[in-house]
């Protein structure tokens, strides 16, 4: 079949969730048994989000192939266990440094370049990209930003054209805002009027509206709504806030939105999508009562999406483990020897975040001199393995000013250190160790009994690595190096095998755990905190 182009727009305000609606829609065309794939483009200048701080766009994801993404990339896979790349995320930086690129090749023989054609015709490139490979039936791609944005404007004129281009095999999905006004306790379609007609003036007739909402919306408002924006009453479906992301997909199917799609494509929906694996997640999610409690200790605890992907991937495998997460959030700048009692005391496991540069640092090394001591299953992810690393150096090497260069580079013990290929490297944007990188797991490892394998593939995003130099005295007092890289020997995974649960991994295994292909590493550390907690209760009577 032709591939299909499903575009997806925002109006009215940000963070309504058209990241979680294109997935939720992938996962429904997925079960039916389509070739699906889901692409963002943003309207920012930045080539990626490589280079923004938490703090703009929340957590930066990596994809298998090294490029540094939008968090929604991330929701994209946990939603259809697809593997994006590269072409599944594209920026306005991006596409003016192509353009720009072939400006100075010369490859406009001369002409103007311009806005339009040139840059709209560099964006229908890349939306067609994927979809030219001849990989899939159904290319969705999200149009970050909101309607009425300057940023915009360029997507959208090429949306507009390739909808003359691509006739029936394209459609528009336009996801708003129905805001409910409490003083007046009454639900208000006017943005939503007004931001299918701005996206109308820009010559767009959207097919489909999702309309995003807190309460219920009648029928006989659907309806009016459908009438003033000329779309079919059949075609506007509500989202209704959740208690979970993953409960959407169903949400969509019980109101059609996979088999209105298809149809305004030209598929006739044959049966009914395969959720039987998406379901028995969503009754264990439902049914679980008992917690499993974990502490994140980082210092972006302020902001929910700096940490998405891990949240995640402890949150499935809790489900799958019949448990309800209890997440707490731990502030490493704020954690001292003072406090570091009464803030770990009760935790099942706990999880060293990610990060960069000196803030937080030293919370990290008290929260771990702690969770090593109390034998608490302990999980470092990237900066918090190399914590790991520099708080065992410290306390039991007794290298007490040993650190890692990125926090002090004078420091006489660099037991984490740049790695080699990195010194001459000053451009920021795109220039780390990232994505997939082979590890060997040493066979008798925990690690590798946890994902039940000794060769493994996760991906990257740092600097700075294990300085073999040490690694034989680690060794020595109980450190073991068990994962390593076979190429280039670089220290992957170290772990205190005489611990319940104490790994440290300098890649994220969090990128590529799924709702229906939960991480390995995980699950078991989410089990180890289980089985921990149930210790406990049997020695507390
Ligand atoms: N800052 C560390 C490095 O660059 C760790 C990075 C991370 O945690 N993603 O090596």
């Amino acid at each position: 079949m032709e591939t299909k182009y499903l575009f997806v727009t925002g109006g009215v305000v940000s963070s309504l969730g058209k990241g979680i609606i294109s997935s939720s829609l992938a996962c429904l065309l997925k079960a039916r048994g389509y070739r699906v794939t889901i692409q963002k483009f943003d309207p920012y200048i930045n080539i990626d989000p490589g280079t923004l701080n938490p703090y703009e766009h929340g957590e930066c994801y990596v994809t298998v192939d090294g490029h540094e993404a939008d968090l929604d990339l991330g929701h994209y896979e946990r939603f259809t266990n697809i593997r994006t790349t590269r072409a599944n995320n594209v920026t306005t930086g991006r596409i003016y440094q192509s353009v720009i690129d072939k400006e100075r090749r010369g490859d406009y023989l001369g002409k103007t370049v311009q806005i339009i054609p040139h840059i709209t015709d560099e964006i229908k490139r890349n939306v067609m990209a994927l979809g030219k490979t001849g990989n899939f039936d159904f290319v969705i791609t999200e149009i970050g930003g909101v309607v009425g944005d300057i940023e915009s404007l360029p997507f959208l004129e090429a949306v507009r054209q390739l909808r003359w281009e691509l006739e029936d095999n394209c459609l528009c999905i336009h996801l708003t805002y129905v805001p409910f006004i409490a003083a007046a306790k009454e639900l208000k379609t006017k943005p939503t009027q007004h931001s299918v007609k701005e996206l109308q003036h820009l010559g767009i007739q959207p097919d489909v509206l999702v309309l995003r909402t807190e309460h219920d919306i009648p029928v006989t408002m659907r309806k009016k709504i459908a009438q003033f924006c000329n779309v079919a009453p059949d075609a506007v479906v509500q989202s209704r806030d959740a208690s979970s992301i993953y409960k959407v997909p169903m949400l969509m199917h019980e109101q059609h939105l996979d088999e209105i799609v298809l149809r305004k494509v030209g598929i006739v929906p044959q049966g009914e999508p395969d959720l039987g694996p998406w379901r028995e997640f969503l009754t264990k999610m439902d049914k679980a009562t008992e917690k499993v409690t974990i502490g994140l200790v980082g210092k972006y605890v302020e902001l929910q999406d700096a940490y998405k992907s891990i949240n995640e991937a402890l949150f499935q495998c809790a489900t799958y483990l019949d448990r309800k997460l209890d997440l707490r959030y731990i502030h490493s700048e704020k954690l001292n020897g003072g406090n570091v009692d009464a803030q770990l005391e009760g935790l099942d496991g706990v999880i060293i975040a990610p990060g960069f540069g000196q803030r937080g640092i030293e919370g990290k090394f008290v929260a771990l001199e702690w969770c090593r001591t109390h034998d608490v299953p302990t999980f470092g992810i990237c900066l918090g393995m190399q914590c790991m690393v520099i708080e065992f150096a410290r306390n039991v090497l007794g290298l007490t000013e040993a650190n890692s260069t990125e926090m002090n580079h004078m420091t006489p013990d660099n037991v984490i250190d740049l790695m080699e290929e990195q010194k001459s490297i000053h451009n920021m944007g795109g220039t780390m160790r990232l994505g997939a990188y082979r590890c060997h797991l040493d066979p008798s490892s925990h690690a590798a009994a946890a994902y039940g394998s000794t060769e493994v593939e996760e991906r990257h995003r740092h600097r700075f690595e294990f300085n073999n130099e040490y690694r034989a005295r680690f060794e020595e007092a109980g450190m073991k190096c068990v994962g390593e890289n076979p190429d280039t020997h670089l220290v992957e995974v170290v772990e205190l095998p005489d611990h319940r649960w104490y790994i440290g991994t300098q890649y994220h295994p969090e990128y590529s755990s799924t709702v229906l292909a939960p991480s390995p590493l995980f699950m078991d550390f989410v089990k180890s905190a289980i089985s921990y907690q149930k210790e406990k209760e049997q020695i507390n009577g």
